[in-house]
């Protein structure tokens, strides 16, 4: 079965093509981060704009990539959301329109599912309860699997995403865009704990997440440091901020091991990438003698491929949707 997946929900142009198993036959994404870096941020008009120049070509490399032609298509599939809803019109029409003159079926596919089921690229079988923590630019949950499909939230952020976070902080220690790899290369060559920032809701009940205190933290830490004259340790300071996103993250992962039984933990999202965050969420599953799973780098952030993987399963459970689906910017799981 060979499925093309369409991504376009933010700054990233992608299409896909998925075969059996699930696995990637080409996985082709266009980044505008370039275009968005002097903004330091994503600008919506211009995402859809650029979305609009690149889908073609892009769904063109997917297929022609993958080896195959339009008409050996079993089924499209596209991001219907969460995302910026300029950007996700772009992608969905697109592959609506495939859909509809290959007359083949139509999956719109969540786009925080699809971080998720990137995991399933890499192992087709995952041993199921799962507990899955999604860190994402726009997302922070904790999630329990009875099964792949079937799962119900432990818990969630009170406020920012640990992405927004790393964002939010490298835009005002002025490190650039996007914020989380840059915080990541700053940090190595600083002291975790130079300074001290605060873990919201560690030991509290409950598996949510908080993170603007500690941004907040962040910026009164800056601000007093200058009113006294005194230089910031912009390594030190990233090191410690990142380490503090990191602890908050994977003290409730902990808490929820203990507390669920589980036979794997899965780590999906864009700042799944962090390899702090990766080498002690591996920890966590190896002294719980859980099996533990994270996408590659590149299926971390945002792609088709993911899109795919998801799109995967609900054709094999015949899922499909009506054309006339629109997109919907705050879909939730
Ligand atoms: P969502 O998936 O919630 O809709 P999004 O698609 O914008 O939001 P992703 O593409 O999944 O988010 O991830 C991007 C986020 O991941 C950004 O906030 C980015 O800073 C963060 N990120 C990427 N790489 C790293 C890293 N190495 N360390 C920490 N954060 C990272
Ligand atoms: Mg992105
Ligand atoms: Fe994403």
């Amino acid at each position: 079965k060979l499925i093309l997946a369409v991504e376009t929900s933010c700054d990233e142009t992608s299409a896909a093509v998925i075969g059996a198993g699930p696995r990637i036959l080409s996985n082709i994404v266009a980044s505008q981060v370039d275009w968005h870096k002097k903004f330091g941020g994503v600008v919506p008009e211009i995402a859809s704009r650029k979305h609009l120049e690149l889908i073609e070509p892009v769904i063109d490399e997917a297929i022609s990539e993958a080896g195959i032609e339009y008409k050996d298509l079993d089924a499209v599939a596209a991001t219907r959301g969460p995302g910026l809803v300029g950007a996700l019109l772009v992608g969905f029409a697109a592959a609506k329109g495939l859909a509809y003159s290959l007359g083949l079926p139509f999956i719109g596919v969540n786009h925080v599912a699809g971080h998720i089921y990137a995991n399933f690229l890499i192992n087709n079988e995952i041993a199921s309860p799962f507990i899955c923590l999604t860190v994402s630019g726009g997302h922070t949950d904790l999630l329990y699997f009875d099964r792949p499909g079937s799962y119900r939230f432990l818990g969630r952020t009170r406020d920012d995403a640990a992405g927004e976070a790393f964002d939010k902080i490298a835009r005002f220690l002025e490190l650039g865009y996007p914020g989380g790899p840059e915080i990541e290369k700053m940090a190595k060559t600083g002291d975790a704990n130079a300074i001290e920032l605060p873990r919201a809701l560690v030991g509290e009940e409950g598996y949510d997440f908080s993170f603007s205190g500690l941004k907040t933290a962040v910026i009164n830490y800056v601000h007093n440091a200058s009113q006294r004259g005194e230089d910031v340790n912009k390594n030190d300071l990233a090191a410690s901020f990142q380490q503090a996103v990191v602890d908050s993250l994977t003290a409730r992962l902990e808490k929820a091991v203990m507390d669920f039984k589980a036979e794997s933990i899965l780590l999906a999202g864009g700042v799944a990438a962090n390899q702090v965050l990766r080498n002690k969420v591996e920890l966590i599953a190896k002294s719980a003698d859980l099996e533990y799973y994270v996408p590659p780098l590149n299926l971390c952030t945002d792609n088709a491929a993911m899109i795919g993987a998801a799109a995967y399963y609900r054709y094999a459970d015949a899922d499909f949707d009506n054309l006339d689906i629109g997109v919907k910017a705050d879909l939730s799981m």
